[in-house]
């Protein structure tokens, strides 16, 4: 019972260590297609990995991960025209974000740390806290820090640069690609079969959206940048930096000595 899951402890547990400061981790993730290599749940997978290593390094907590992620985009995620792809509104999304931060912080949990895994979390995650903010009332809530961050924007660019020695495609494009694929091999190999990928891509988007959308620049397999050069070696090296970086972070924002 010494897990860092919330649940997998008892009550009594979670109240003595959240009484004693554990900051506790949200991550969110998504139920998303990633090509013909990877399973649906990665946006899941990455998010409560690091998290999970976090907690253990800190002291900290992990709240269960939210599997749904708000709508995928096509230029984003591949989209809504893949099987095994369930998406939340952002409305849904920013409530549920809401209701899980006044309810750890009605815990009395007040250091916060929220870790996104899916590129179209960003904006209603952010919109979720503001709105738990406006609920709880800005100036009552003295007490309370919310961290929230994006695991891809952890990395150092020079990993990045070692990484993509051609060049970063950039953050929407690697969706199902060399980083989500790099982690998943050093997380959950069993889950990645790069035999099946189709190697479709790069996708080429044009640089506004249409509605209805038009699907024709998803590439067929849902990756929308390469699998090319994927290896949990890489992937070892994404974690380790998004590791070091949360650490510090924590120890900057809920170190010693700071009272919020
Ligand atoms: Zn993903
Ligand atoms: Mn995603």
């Amino acid at each position: 019972m010494d897990s860092v899951f919330l649940a997998e402890i008892p009550w009594p547990e979670a109240e003595r260590r959240i009484a004693a400061g554990a900051p506790v981790f949200l991550p969110l993730g998504a139920t998303e297609q990633h090509g013909h290599h990877m399973a649906l749940g990665v946006d899941v997978v990455i998010p409560t990995a690091i998290a999970e290593r976090a907690a253990r390094a800190v002291g900290g907590l992990v709240a269960p991960t939210v599997p749904y992620g708000n709508r995928s985009q096509p230029r984003t995620g591949g989209g809504p025209a893949f099987a095994g792809t369930l998406n939340l509104t952002a409305h849904t999304f920013a409530l549920i974000v809401r209701d899980i931060i006044c309810e750890l912080y009605r815990q009395k949990a007040h250091k916060i740390v929220v870790i996104n895994g899916h590129y179209e979390n960003i904006a209603p995650s952010v919109e979720g806290i503001e709105l738990a903010l406006d609920h709880l009332g800005r100036d009552r809530v003295g007490d309370l820090t919310i961290l929230r961050m994006d695991h891809w924007d952890l990395v150092q660019p020079q990993t990045i640069d070692r990484i993509f020695p051609d060049g970063y495609p950039g953050i929407e494009l690697e969706h199902a690609s060399v980083i989500e694929t790099s982690l998943m091999m050093a997380l959950r190999p069993e889950l990645v079969d790069l035999s099946k990928a189709l190697h479709d891509g790069p996708a080429q988007f044009k640089p506004y959206d249409r509605y209805p959308r038009p699907m024709e620049e998803v590439p067929p397999s849902g990756v929308l940048s390469m699998t090319e050069g994927s290896s949990a070696e890489k992937g070892e090296w994404l974690l380790a930096d998004c590791h070091e970086r949360i650490v510090e972070i924590i120890h900057v924002e809920f170190g010693k000595g700071k009272t919020r």
